[in-house]
Order: structure tokens, then sequence, then C-alpha cells
């Protein structure tokens, strides 16, 4: 029933003016904090780095399996880039697509598995999710951060109401691809799959495409950062949302 609603509703929200030829023509690759926000970490390595990995392999997967699609990378190397300026150069490369790339971590190191984030409320969750608090606090590194999202206080559950009546063209598209990414990594890539959730991502909230943002699994889980660190690992994890983006384009295309 829901994928039907989905379908239905990308169908309507897909717009032929912006898709003269391709659907995807251009996918932004979001590596998840860098320089001074090293992200969270396991045992022995650090989000930054395991994000900017599996990010620039699926960089080099495109490259070399679709080289019709531009990437552009929000950050190429280990550089601090704030969460705003992320999604004002998705916006300025008008993206077709913004996929962004992290790690999760719990305190009781006992969880494992993906999970992918769309922008918008869960209406069956009230709690505010730590890894949603987390993720959003890497605004508090910057000076000016109450200027520049409005008076978000990513601590504050009360802040989360914003996001309430937030509203987008691309949720149900951005939907369709989380699911087809789960989908991947539970059936193909052989993870426990946590399942698609939604929730307010800053680093969502004001990219006008479709996006998403995937958590590849804990660093906090001993066999886990195990996983992510191996490059064949890193690989597969690249592979799997490469093939849920190429099963995306497909079938939109083909409605064109
Ligand atoms: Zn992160």
């Amino acid at each position: 029933m829901i994928s039907s609603i989905v379908f239905a509703v990308s169908l309507l929200s897909f717009s032929p003016l912006n898709s003269p030829k391709y659907a995807i023509r251009k996918i932004i690759i979001d590596a998840g904090h860098g320089g001074d926000d090293p992200g969270c970490f396991g045992s022995f390595s650090k989000e930054k780095d395991v994000s900017l990995k599996v990010a620039n392999q699926l960089a080099e997967i495109f490259a070399e399996n679709m080289p019709e699609v531009e990437i552009v990378k929000t950050r190429p190397d280990d550089n601090f880039v704030t969460l705003d300026n992320r999604a004002r150069k998705a916006n300025a490369e008008n993206g077709d697509l913004f996929i962004s790339i992290h790690c999760n971590s719990e305190p009781k190191k006992r969880a494992y598995g993906t999970e992918t984030w769309v922008m918008g409320v869960d209406k069956f969750d009230k709690n505010l999710e730590e890894v949603v608090v987390r993720e959003n606090s890497v605004i508090l590194m910057e000076d000016n951060y109450q200027e520049v999202y409005e008076g978000f206080d990513p601590k504050s559950p009360e802040s989360y109401i914003l996001f309430n009546l937030y509203q987008n063209a691309y949720i149900n598209n951005s939907l369709d691809l989380a699911g087809k990414i789960e989908d991947q990594f539970q059936n193909r890539v052989q993870r426990k799959s946590r399942g698609v959730k939604q929730a307010g991502y800053l680093v969502l909230w004001k990219t006008s495409m479709p996006s998403v943002l995937v958590e590849l699994g804990f660093l906090t889980n001993s066999n886990e950062e195990r996983y992510l660190n191996d490059e064949l690992g890193q690989t597969y994890l690249a592979s799997g949302i490469f093939r849920a983006v190429r099963d995306y384009k497909t079938e939109l295309e083909e409605k064109n």
C-alpha cells in the first residue's frame, strides 16, 4: 500500500521541467563531518574517516559505471564544512540527488545495523533519537549557529516542532530511494537493516532535491567497526548505495 502511494506521488511530484534527458544528471555526495569535527568514535576509528572513504568509493563507482552522471562532493578531503554550506553547495550545483554518508554510535556498544533517514517527522516516534541530536549538534561548532539555523537548538525537543510544518516536494522520492538503499543493505550486502526513518536533520532541511542520510553502521559495535573500516566492507556498502540509486534512476526514467 505504502509503496503504491509513494509510486503515485513520486510520479506527480516529478516535473518534466527539470528532466530534459536524464532524470538524474548530477548527484551530490556528502561525506559527514571532517576537519575539527570527527563525528562519533569507535575503539580505533573516527566517523569522519569512514564516511569519507565510503563517499569516495561511491564517487568512483559512479564514475566507472554511470559516467553520464556528474558527481559533486561537498567534502572531497578532511575539512570542516558546515551543515548549511553543504546544503547551499548542493542547491548551487543544482543536484538531482543528495546522499549524506555517516556512521552511528550507541553508548551500550550493542546496537548494530544500517539506517537511512529522510527529512520529516516520524509520527510513530515521539522521542528525540540520540543519533538525530548528535548529528545536528555539529552546528554548535559554528559561532553564529543561532542566526544561520534560525534559532534552532539541537538539544531541545521544542526546536524540532519547527519541522512539523516541513513540506517538501521531494519527500516521496527521498523515501523511495531510502527504501531501496535499506533493501540493498539487507538483502544484497547482508547487513542488518534498522529501516527507513524520518526526523529533522539540519543537513537535509534546505536541500531542494530528493535527499537521504545514510548511517552505515555503528562504530561502537566492535564487529561492525571492523567491517566499516575494512576496504571490502566499504566497497560492499558503497556498491549497495550505487545499485539503489541505479534502480531509482531507472524507474524515474521509465516513468518519464
Ligand atoms: Zn554523522
